[in-house]
């Protein structure tokens, strides 16, 4: 099979592996899209450690092809995503933390290759009406979905959104659909503000035009939200998004902030109106169940550009300065 195979920095060569073969409890999926992501940015600028060589790509959608001897059969032909680990149900992380963080888990192999091979627990189907290029956004919606689902939305008048990237405008949908009544999305870019309605941003604020704090209060009787999310990965946005808070209010930090950040905020302030700071990473419990959640989203026009693999180095750095909403490589 052909890949895109990884050799440190901003080195990658295309070369040609022996096709894979499924072990018994494993499915081989032909890849039809991955999107690429900040994390695949953030390993070849070395602010993720992970060794080369090796195939990159996490967020794929595909074709069964093959199943080992105790899959069955009736699989091959399923549309599915692919989870990048597996779980166990049983292990101290799977019960206390969250199955994403299973201490067992068998990882799937990298997906900016024609053929991947996971285990059929971690291939996951995909409703009718998915397309499997949209079904490619499975793993950062799931990312959103479990965040969203660790804040407690009943009551909740207004949410404001920090950064329009993939994460924040899914972060957003989902806090809509969860029940928050309105839902604000702060970006200083156009396009991305302007597709946040299609997810259900209800006001649009652009941090250019005014002070996002007084721009809450004009549109709440003079409060400050009762829910923020930073989905850019900024010590000082997170601070932001404590400051627009009402008194109770809670934050989630859907961005990665720099490992060694710290956060410049008054403790006395968040002290007193009692704030809630919810860190959020990974896709929780929530993966299998997330194709279905994003399509009952309208998802036209997110994914802004298809490469080919041989253009997965153009792909990558094109995404590293921030073009488009989400891109994505056809193997
Ligand atoms: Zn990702
Ligand atoms: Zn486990």
């Amino acid at each position: 099979m052909k890949a895109m195979v990884w050799y440190g920095g901003e080195k990658f060569i295309k070369e040609n592996l022996r096709d894979p073969v499924p072990q018994d409890h494993q499915v081989v999926v032909k890849v039809d899209t991955v999107g690429v992501c900040g994390t695949d940015v953030h390993i070849t600028q070395g602010l993720f450690p992970k060794s080369p060589p090796m195939i990159l790509g996490h967020e794929g959608s595909g074709v069964i092809i093959d199943v080992g001897k105790n899959v069955d059969k009736s699989r091959i032909g399923s549309r599915v995503v692919m989870n990048t680990t597996t779980y166990c149900n049983q292990c101290f992380s799977c019960k206390n933390w969250s199955i994403s963080r299973c201490e067992k888990a068998e990882s799937t192999s990298g997906m900016f290759a024609e053929y991947v091979v996971c285990a059929s627990q971690s291939a996951v189907n995909i409703p009718d009406k998915l397309d499997l290029e949209q079904a490619s956004l499975t793993e950062p919606a799931s990312c959103c979905l479990s965040g969203a689902e660790m804040l407690n939305v009943s009551n909740a008048k207004v949410g404001v959104v920090v950064g329009g990237g993939i994460m924040g405008l899914f972060t957003l949908a989902f806090l809509k659909n969860l029940g928050v009544e309105k839902m604000i999305m702060s970006e200083p870019v156009k396009i991305r503000r302007e597709i946040s309605k299609q997810f259900g941003a209800d006001i649009l604020h652009d941090p250019k035009d005014s002070e996002l704090n007084d721009f809450i209060k004009d549109n709440n009787n003079g409060w400050g939200a009762d829910i923020s999310v930073e989905a850019v990965g900024k010590p000082n946005l997170v601070a932001k998004c404590i400051d627009v808070l009402r008194p109770r209010g809670q934050v989630l930090m859907i961005g990665v902030s720099p490992q060694g950040s710290h956060l410049p905020v008054d403790l006395y302030e968040m002290h007193y109106k009692e704030i809630t700071i919810k860190g959020a990473f990974g896709r929780g419990d929530v993966f299998d169940r997330t194709p279905k959640e994003i399509s009952k989203l309208k998802l036209d026009n997110v994914i802004s550009k298809i490469y080919s693999l041989d253009k997965t180095h153009d792909a990558i750095n094109d995404s590293s300065k921030g073009k488009g909403i989400k891109l994505v490589i056809k193997p």
